[in-house]
């Protein structure tokens, strides 16, 4: 079990850097999600973290201590990457064994460790198994199995889901999260899937070209996002922005978006110039007397809801609304957006004002 903390780390690869300074803390037991687009810096943190790639400054603590230049093998971490290699010429049992066997343990004691860790997984029946013939999810699970046997301080884990089907994805995600649930070791995991963050993490950080955005628990980052990114980069479909001059003041929470005056009691900072109105498809009302007038572009149905899209003289509106509301294409109607759940950014910069 452990707590791991990273202190203004930076990498740079020649003159390029791949993380800027970052700082946060991952507390011991918690299931740890990196998320991010394709290059935002997510698995060269991990590394770091594990000992495969030293930061170029900062400092890394596993537990308190500093290991930022340290090796892997000196960290008591376990890594499990995205393909789960198996050593094809053992069986089972004995890939479970190897780290243990190569640590120098008894034939006896790794024996009865592997069987411990074989009854968590539910692999005990195919022990003596050779791997060649075994299903995916067997595979991995046998994978897991060899990471989990030493009892490591922390996992590692970048997109180990990554190359699966959509189905079997979500059952090995659902039995990666029982497992943590058992065993409460902490586990940090990369991703670029917002979904399967919020769905598996106790903690997300988001980043973007090697920066951390913002790090917090799923819905924090979902209701609350710290900037545009955030906002626009969780939630299917993403966060509406209306864009608008105007200007907003702390004892007066009121905006005008075009004639439309809106009260936002969230923002208590001052900002002008170019604001950005940010809001859920599921958080905006459909009534003929709102203020912001849009006219109906499409419909998208979905079971219970559907997405009706609406253009407006501030941007593209995108509204979740029940399925037997009738919709007609072409109509110009108000859009309302609970100023409870609405975010005002700067435009400019992308931050939030709150
Ligand atoms: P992906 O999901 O595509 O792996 P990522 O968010 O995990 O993306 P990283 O792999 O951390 O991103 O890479 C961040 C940036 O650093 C990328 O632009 C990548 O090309 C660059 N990079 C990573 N490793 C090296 C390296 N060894 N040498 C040079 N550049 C590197």
């Amino acid at each position: 079990m452990a707590q791991i903390r990273i202190e203004n780390v930076r990498k740079e690869f020649g003159a390029f850097t791949a993380v800027q300074s970052s700082t946060f803390t991952i507390e011991d037991g918690e299931f740890f999600m990196l998320l991010g687009p394709s290059g935002c810096g997510k698995t060269t943190t991990l590394r770091m973290m594990a000992g495969l790639e030293l930061p170029t400054s900062g400092e890394i603590y596993i537990d308190g201590e500093e290991v930022g230049q340290r090796p892997a093998s000196q960290r008591d971490i376990a890594f499990v990457f995205q393909m789960f290699a198996l050593y094809p010429h053992m069986n089972v049992g004995g890939n479970i064994s190897y780290p243990l066997r190569s640590q120098g343990m008894s034939k006896a004691d790794a024996e009865t460790k592997v069987r411990e860790v074989a009854r968590i997984l539910g692999i005990e029946d195919i022990l003596s198994k050779p791997v060649g013939g075994l299903s995916g999810g067997d595979r991995q699970r046998v994978a897991l199995g060899r990471a989990i046997v030493r009892d490591p301080k922390a996992f590692f884990m970048d997109e180990p889901l990554g190359a699966l089907d959509a189905e079997f994805r979500e059952h090995m995600s659902e039995e990666l999260r029982a497992l943590h649930n058992r065993m409460r070791a902490t586990t940090v995991y990369v991703t670029h899937d917002q979904l399967e963050a919020m769905q598996m993490g106790d903690k997300i950080v988001v980043m973007n070209h090697g920066v951390v955005e913002q790090f917090g628990v799923p819905q924090e980052i979902y209701d609350w996002p710290a900037t545009m990114f955030v906002a626009k980069f969780l939630g299917s479909p993403s966060m509406n922005f209306l864009t608008f001059q105007g200007n907003v003041a702390p004892n007066d929470s009121a905006v005008l978006v075009g004639d439309a005056r809106l009260t936002i009691p969230t923002v208590r900072e001052t900002g002008s110039g170019q604001l950005t109105l940010g809001f859920r498809p599921e958080h905006v009302t459909l009534e003929d007397d709102a203020p912001i007038r849009g006219r109906v572009l499409a419909s998208e149905y979905l079971g219970t809801t559907q997405i009706v899209t609406l253009t407006t003289a501030f941007g593209e509106v995108k509204a979740r609304v029940p399925s037997d509301r009738v919709v007609p294409i072409d109509v110009t109607t108000g859009i309302r957006p609970d100023p409870r759940s609405v975010t005002l950014f700067d435009t400019q910069s992308g931050r939030a004002l709150r």
